[in-house]
């Protein structure tokens, strides 16, 4: 079911010939701006219209109204289950404990006497909060957006989930639910490239959505690609498509453990990616063998969780010992990745390429996508190499403050005079000699 990858033998090549060793999904998310980009352009010129039209396309749905009325979101708390309601609420607390330590203070640097640069930070004005619903729906990814963005102090939150045929069109009452519970009521039905556009143009009319500044979640291709359309108009938080989990193990992991988080992961999506690296042959056919009968035992198979295992982008991966283990997931930048050996811990802090890392026998990513109070919106397809998952930082801009007397530019004026000339730009030295009447201040004796 599982394919295998033998490193085992020689040495490991360096780097991006590595990479090119290892699995990953075909996931093309430029071939996807193809497609996505005349969606885009089509709400920027024709708004709720055409929300409309790509919701009956690709939602199968039939919406009259895009914004979702607020006695559906009260109704969604009402008629909540109260045991998902108390998961929903643990959830919350949880990651208000982490994201609340992420705030960042104002920070004055006394660079020299008369002279000090101050850091401060501001939240974006607005953001456009995505929560999936294509294939599963995800309250959880509710949670994981709103609370870093409150936790900021964004002031203007929204948020779009596909429109479900099952429930009116609207989104799925546990996603309208988790809203309620946020206190988020400025809420749309609408999924896809088509709600990214949404956010990213804005849409007017009484049912119209005032433009973002930002727009963050996970999605799927179509949601990927719009969010890198739009990237460097609006801020966009990383790449957060199909999800990946890679473990690293040796003998002392528990096989049933291993074969049952592959699984997990591979439930969300046909492209999503299951790698298990380990030193241990025994552990390896051990967890080959596990997945049958977990596999058969659970639900989402034939459209998720088998073609995700038999898929490119999965396999279990041979190497000689843990330290080749930790280059090869080095390599990989796993969106989720477990250390599942002896002294995980000690392995874990070696690690430099994970979106979250998960340490131990009691640490499944299951508990990292609901009630770890980490964020589970990460940076997949190797985008953990150069970028972090949705945090408070996401939603904050640091701003520096420059504040010098007239005596402390004095000091540093030939500095500033003589690097602009080497860069020919004259004019940045002569603002600087306008305010000494022309003349440069004597060079400091040092
Ligand atoms: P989704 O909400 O991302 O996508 C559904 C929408 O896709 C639909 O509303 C529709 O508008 C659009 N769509 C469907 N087919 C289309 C087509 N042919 N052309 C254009 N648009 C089309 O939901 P999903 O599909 O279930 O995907 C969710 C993804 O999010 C999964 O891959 C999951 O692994 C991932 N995820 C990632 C993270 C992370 O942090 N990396 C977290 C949670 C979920």
């Amino acid at each position: 079911m599982i394919s295998r990858i033998d490193l085992r033998g020689d040495a490991l090549p360096e780097g991006g010939a590595l990479r090119g060793l290892l699995p990953r999904a075909e996931f093309d998310v430029e071939a996807a701006l193809a497609k996505v980009r005349p969606i885009c352009e089509d709400v920027r010129h024709r708004g709720t219209a055409a929300l409309i039209e790509y919701a009956a396309e690709f939602d199968g749905v039939t919406l009259d109204r895009v914004r979702v009325p607020a006695e559906a979101l009260t109704r969604a708390l009402d008629d909540l289950d109260p045991a998902v309601r108390a998961g929903l609420e643990e959830s919350i607390r949880r990651a208000r404990v982490v994201h609340r330590a992420q705030r960042r203070t104002e920070h004055t640097t006394q660079v020299v006497p008369g002279g000090k640069v101050t850091e401060k930070w501001v939240p974006v004005g607005r953001v456009g909060l995505y929560a999936p619903g294509g294939r599963a729906v995800y309250p959880s990814s509710v949670i994981m957006n709103v609370v870093p963005a409150q936790e900021a102090g964004v002031g203007s939150i929204a948020l779009a989930s596909p429109p479900q045929k099952e429930f009116g069109g609207l989104p799925h009452p546990t996603i309208l639910a988790a809203c309620a519970l946020l206190g988020v009521d400025e809420v749309y039905a609408a999924g896809g490239a088509q709600a990214v556009a949404m956010f990213a143009y804005g849409t007017t009319g009484p049912d119209g959505c005032p433009p973002a500044d930002m727009v963050t979640g996970p999605g799927n291709i179509w949601v990927t690609a719009a969010k890198r359309y739009f990237a460097g108009r609006i801020g966009i938080d990383t790449e957060a498509g199909p999800t990946e989990i890679a473990v690293l193990a040796d003998a002392t992991a528990d096989p049933v453990h291993v074969a049952a988080d592959l699984i997990s992961q591979a439930e969300h999506d046909p492209l999503a990616a299951a790698v298990l690296v380990t030193d241990s042959a025994e552990l390896a056919d051990a967890v080959e063998k596990e997945l049958v009968p977990q596999t058969a035992a659970t639900k989402h198979v034939e459209e998720r969780i088998a073609p995700a295992l038999s898929g490119k982008q999965s396999a279990i991966v041979l190497v000689d010992g843990v330290e080749e283990g930790l280059r090869v997931v080095d390599a990989y930048g796993a969106e989720h990745l477990e250390i599942q050996t002896a002294d995980a811990a000690a392995v874990a802090a070696r690690v430099r390429n994970a979106g979250a890392i998960f340490v131990g026998p009691y640490a499944p990513v299951s508990l990292g996508d609901y009630c770890a109070g980490s964020n589970h919106v990460l940076p997949t397809g190797g985008c953990a190499c150069h970028s972090s998952g949705l945090s408070v930082q996401s939603f904050l801009r640091g701003i520096h403050i420059v504040d010098y007397t007239r005596d402390a530019l004095a000091d540093v004026a030939h500095h500033v005079v003589t690097l602009a000339e080497a860069e020919d730009l004259p004019a940045h030295g002569a603002a600087v000699k306008a305010r000494f009447g022309w003349k440069l201040p004597s060079v400091p004796a040092s």
